[in-house]
């Protein structure tokens, strides 16, 4: 893989730590550390087909486990944004809705706010699918863990611009 992993990509020799810390290692169809091998080898755009970046919960164990430093979760990232930029949504097609959902909703508080996040994921994806969980939300809510007035974090201005920032740099979403 060339550019701005290349190097470290390089340092791999398939020990394949990365794919036994990896919790959802298992519902991958290519592990972390083929996603690895096949960047040595070039082939970029097996991987940015695969299902596994999409998969990938971004919890950096991988990353955390590699000897090589091998910063696995920055790559999986680095490839959705790209996979992304290209229109190559992956089968599970609500991951980029997820993804935008997220980072619209920090971007428009300051911090993760779940009401506006969760209406913003199901109303790009399926209503439908947030009927059938309106049994937990009502249990969250009742719990005092699902806000209806989402504060503004004082941060929020230097949130929206790492954010800003973050999307301007080649490769991301
Ligand atoms: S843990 Fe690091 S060196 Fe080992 S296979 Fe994974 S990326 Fe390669
Ligand atoms: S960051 Fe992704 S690839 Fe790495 S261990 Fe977590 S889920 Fe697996």
């Amino acid at each position: 893989m060339e550019g701005r992993y290349g190097a470290q990509v390089a340092l791999c020799y398939q020990c394949k730590r990365c794919t036994a810390g990896c919790p959802v290692a298992d519902a991958m169809d290519i592990r972390p550390h083929q996603v690895v091998r096949l960047l040595q080898l070039g082939n970029t755009e097996r991987v940015l087909e695969s299902s596994a970046i999409w998969t990938c919960v971004g919890c950096y164990l991988c990353a955390a486990r590699c000897p090589q430093g091998v910063p696995v979760t920055d790559l999986m990232y680095s490839l959705k944004g790209i996979a992304m930029k290209r229109g190559m949504m992956p089968k599970q097609a609500t991951v980029p809705a997820f993804l935008r959902a997220f980072s619209g909703t920090v971007e428009r508080y300051g911090r993760l706010h779940e009401l506006p996040m969760l209406a913003g994921f199901y109303l790009s994806t399926d209503l439908r699918e947030a009927l059938k969980h309106r049994a937990m939300g009502l249990q969250l809510f009742r719990q005092g863990r699902l806000h209806i007035l989402g504060e503004r974090h004082r941060g929020g201005k230097a949130v929206r611009a790492m954010l800003r920032k973050a999307r301007s740099r080649k490769g991301s979403p």
